[in-house]
């Protein structure tokens, strides 16, 4: 069953969202040569908790820390811990938090040092990926729109979607329906409602989409060896089009000047 929220839910989940993305602007100024994926999740466990939130994965399915940090060739749900970040590493933060009983969903893959053309555009792509998605995020299309939107911009550029994780709803939970694939059939699929909330977040592969998990039961890596990248926002659909919840207070208010 698909939650939808009102108006005034969707406030608390855009403020709830407005500190996880001041939260991972942190973390991100934070991603430097030396810096260990622990150190990361604790300056972000910090961050959330002085904001008078709860880091909503620590704890989640038994999940060990506050954030999932996933480096190289890891897709997602990396266990932060002592890996040292190198130069010409990307890395992937992917956190969220409650806070008023609301979630807020978001991660990205943060380029760290001299880092090669390849990854750079990969990690492009994947940004661009997800903003080709909520193009479709309106009021009447079907959400299939947005997955196969995401898979024609990730696929045409030469890369593939992760296919066994997908995005999902998310409001007082983090896990709602529906769930929101980056890839399948345009028309097909739930009616987009206003009211409806949705972590969209494409998993790009620069090889294949196969994955495996590793021993430790999380970490999610590319079968092949080879990059992966991630972007996510907590979006909700709204009358008069997307309302990403998880940008920064001034981009947010940019958005409502344009809009
Ligand atoms: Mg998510």
């Amino acid at each position: 069953m698909i939650n939808l929220k009102t108006k005034h839910e969707i406030e608390l989940m855009a403020t709830a969202g407005r500190l996880l993305n001041s939260v991972i602007t942190e973390m991100r100024a934070a991603c430097a040569p030396g810096v260990t994926t622990g150190d990361l999740d604790r300056l972000a466990d910090q961050l959330i908790r002085k904001g008078g939130a709860r880091p909503g994965f620590l704890g989640y399915q038994d999940f060990p820390r506050s954030t999932c940090i996933s480096v190289n060739d890891e897709v997602v749900h990396g266990i932060p811990g002592k890996r040292a970040i190198r130069d010409g590493d990307i890395v992937s933060l992917d956190l969220g938090l409650v806070l008023d009983g609301f979630w807020a969903d978001m991660g990205c893959t943060v380029p760290v040092g001299r880092v090669g053309p390849e990854a750079l555009r990969l990690i492009r792509v994947t940004e661009e990926s997800f903003w080709a998605g909520i193009e479709h995020a309106v009021t009447g299309g079907r959400l299939g729109d947005i997955s196969a939107a995401i898979q024609a911009h990730v696929e045409g550029a030469g890369y593939s979607v992760v296919r066994q994780f997908v995005g999902h709803g998310i409001g007082r939970n983090m896990h709602e329906d529906p769930q929101v694939p980056n890839f399948g059939a345009g028309g097909t699929g739930p009616e987009l409602r206003p009211g409806m909330t949705l972590a969209i977040e494409p998993m790009v592969n620069q090889g294949s989409y196969d994955v495996y998990i590793k021993p430790d039961g999380w970490t999610v890596m590319t079968a092949d060896g080879r990059l992966s990248a991630y972007y996510e926002h907590t979006v909700a659909i709204t009358a008069d089009g997307p309302l990403v919840l998880t940008l920064g207070a001034s981009e947010a208010s940019r958005l409502k000047a344009t809009g």
